[in-house]
């Protein structure tokens, strides 16, 4: 009896010792859930050693889980294998590889890579393939014909990044988009926002993407509002690979880079609404009415006032409750903050308007 015990303490010293093990703790990325869809943050662009990466493909989900993300997709280079005296050409199996890890850690993991052609017509990411393979032929739409078989979904990425006629929409780009064979396109490669790219998405009905294309280890101990992954929010019906899909195909995307999210009003605007709660008043004088702005997000909204109410500039940093003091005429009135989020983008640069009520009395 008392060896059991003691074989079973120990067991659970063992066990809380892992649990406790820095490498394994997970801090969240703090995106509200919209009605109905369930929100993931999601990095659908990395390299691991199989191509230009310094990784082993189960280190970026161990990535994964600790700065809180929620779906990942591995997609190295088919035309691009520096690392190839040393890791043998295998298209599948990085995604091999980390699946496993992926299933323990709930994260979602849809099996990528990256078509990796000269400027033009660039470079583009499959993901939720069954396989690499088929896509390793020299015709690009074969590859993309290839892509779609498998019912993947493709973006085009980093469109801006090399060759004389980088940054151009060119005809090949409409033959793909034309027969239906290209989805997306990065708004957002690492550190570099497109504007260009992120009219492209407007003008032809592109899903809007933002990703990391890190080849190097992610040494970050968290995610926070200033200093985080580019990544993809999606609004799914539900946390798995099939609604994930469905809801890139539908279009359903934010993109979360640094202090501003990009992304069409229609997802936009249900966001900023679930992030914000109104606390109060908490006082109403004959002249103010003192209310908290509650932000639970992780971006800071940079608001600047459009109507004749509230400060004129007004931050609701993330996370955090502002304490927001109102000139009134009529402190039990009810009021409608009109203002400008400066940090919202509806279209390029382009802030989207704001309302917050404040309950009368
Ligand atoms: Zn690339
Ligand atoms: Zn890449």
């Amino acid at each position: 009896m008392q060896r059991n015990l003691q074989f079973s303490l120990s067991t659970l010293l063992l066990a809380a010792t892992a649990a406790l093990a820095p490498a394994q703790a997970r801090r969240e990325i703090c995106f509200p859930d919209l009605p109905g869809r369930v929100t993931l943050v999601c990095d659908f662009h990395m390299h691991s050693v199989f191509s230009d990466g310094q990784v082993w493909p189960t280190v970026r989900v161990d990535e994964a889980w600790r700065l809180g993300l929620d779906a990942i997709a591995l997609t190295d280079h088919i035309e691009y294998q520096p690392h190839r005296d040393d890791v043998p050409t295998n298209h599948d199996r990085p995604y091999a590889l980390a699946r496993e890890r992926a299933l323990q850690r709930g994260i979602l993991l849809p099996m990528g890579t990256e078509i990796t052609r000269d400027t033009p017509p660039g470079h583009f990411n499959a993901i939720f393939l069954d396989s690499v393979v088929p896509l390793d032929t020299k015709d690009l739409f074969t590859t993309f014909e290839q892509a779609n078989a498998q019912r993947a979904f493709t973006f085009w990425n980093h469109h801006d990044w090399k060759g004389e006629q980088r940054g151009s929409w060119l005809e090949v780009h409409t033959q793909l988009h034309e027969r239906g064979l290209l989805h997306g396109m990065e708004v957002v490669n690492g550190s570099v926002y497109y504007p260009r790219a992120h009219q492209w998405c407007l003008d032809k009905g592109l899903t809007m993407i933002g990703n990391s294309d890190i080849h190097e280890p992610d040494r970050g101990e968290a995610s926070t509002s200033a200093a985080h992954r580019s990544v993809t929010l999606v609004f799914a019906e539900e946390r798995s690979l099939p609604a994930l899909r469905d809801a890139l195909f539908a279009g359903r995307t934010v993109v979360w880079f640094g202090n501003t999210l990009i992304g069409k009003r229609e997802w936009l605007a249900p966001l900023f609404a679930a992030s914000v709660r109104v606390d109060g008043p908490y006082l109403r004088t004959d002249k103010h009415v003192f209310v908290g702005l509650e932000n639970t997000s992780d971006v800071d909204f940079v608001l600047a006032r459009e109507g004749n109410v509230g400060p004129a500039a007004l931050t609701l940093a993330a996370g955090t409750k502002t304490l927001v003091k109102i000139a009134v005429k009529d402190p039990k009135a009810a009021l409608t903050l009109a203002y400008t989020a400066t940090n919202l983008w509806i279209a390029p640069q382009q802030g989207m308007a704001v309302q917050i009520e404040i309950p009368g009395q």
